[in-house]
C-alpha cells in the first residue's frame, strides 16, 4: 500500500506534504512523506534555491487505522547559487513537523486537549503514541501553557466544563507546578532515573499516575531508538531528538 496516490495524501491531512511510501513496521504503520513544493527562494537575497540534499526526521504522529504512526519525513536541504549570500544552506521547514520535537504539533494539541479536557494520564497517552512520559509532559508544556496563559482563551472556548477548567485556581496552580517541575526535571536529565522519578514527584500528583505505569512508559522508550534505526526505509535516518 502507499503508492503516493491523492487518496493516501488525503488521509495524510498535512497540507503542502505528499505521501511517498507506507510499510508496515510490526504493529507500526512507517509513513514516508515530502513536501508538493519544488521550487524555494533564498531567505536572504531571495533567488533561487538548489535542492542539495535530502535528510530523513523521523516525527511520531496520530495514530491512524489502529497502527502507531511514525512519518518519516524526505526534508530538502537547500544552498544558494550565489556564492556571495551569506546563507548558504538551509532546510525545509513546518510548523506541523517541528524541528526537535519528537510529536507532530497535532499529535502535541491531541496531548493536550486530552489532559486538560478529557483528563487522560500522560502515562496512557505516552502508551497510545508509542513515545515516552516526558515526551507527552513537554508537549502538553508546549502547547498548553499558551492556552493557559492566553486571556483571550475564555473567547474560544465552547464548552462549559473547559472553560472552567482553564480558568479555575486549580488548573493554573497545576500548570504552574507542571511548568516549574519541568525546568526541575531539566537540570537533572543527566542524573539517574530514580532521581528523575523524585524530581517529577508533583508531576505524578498531577495525573494521578501510579509508579509502575511511569517505568512502563519509560521503559517502552528505550527500545523504541534501535528498533527506528532498523526499518527498511532508512536505516541511516535522523531521529528527532528528545527534548
Ligand atoms: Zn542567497
Amino acid at each position: 500500500m502507499g503508492d503516493g496516490t491523492e487518496y493516501d495524501d488525503a488521509l495524510l491531512g498535512l497540507p503542502g506534504f505528499r505521501v511517498v511510501v507506507v510499510t508496515e513496521d510490526g504493529d507500526e504503520l512507517l509513513v514516508g512523506i515530502e513536501t508538493i513544493r519544488r521550487a524555494a527562494g533564498c531567505p536572504s537575497c531571495g533567488v533561487i534555491a538548489r535542492t542539495r540534499d535530502r535528510l530523513r526526521v523521523i516525527i511520531r504522529d496520530l495514530p491512524a487505522f489502529n497502527h502507531r504512526v511514525r512519518l518519516v519525513w524526505s526534508k530538502r536541504r537547500f544552498s544558494c547559487p550565489d556564492p556571495d549570500c551569506p546563507v548558504q544552506t538551509w532546510t525545509e521547514r513546518s510548523d506541523e513537523l517541528p524541528d526537535r520535537r519528537e510529536l507532530s504539533a497535532r499529535a502535541g494539541r491531541e496531548c493536550t486537549r486530552a489532559v486538560g479536557q478529557a483528563a487522560r494520564s500522560v502515562a496512557s497517552l505516552a502508551r497510545w503514541l508509542g513515545v515516552s512520559w516526558a515526551t507527552v509532559m513537554a508537549a502538553v508544556r508546549d502547547y498548553g501553557t499558551p492556552l493557559v496563559d492566553d486571556p483571550g482563551r475564555v473567547e474560544e472556548v465552547n464548552s462549559l466544563g473547559t472553560t472552567m477548567r482553564a480558568h479555575s485556581p486549580s488548573w493554573s496552580r497545576r500548570a504552574a507546578l507542571a511548568e516549574r517541575a519541568l525546568e526541575r526535571q531539566a537540570t537533572r536529565r543527566k542524573g539517574t532515573m530514580d532521581e528523575h522519578l523524585a524530581a517529577t514527584g508533583v508531576l505524578q500528583d498531577h495525573v494521578a499516575m501510579a509508579n509502575d505505569d511511569l517505568e512502563e512508559a519509560c521503559d517502552r522508550h528505550k527500545g523504541i531508538p534501535a528498533k527506528l534505526f532498523a526499518n527498511e526505509l532508512d536505516p541511516n535516518a535522523e531521529r528527532a531528538k528528545p527534548r
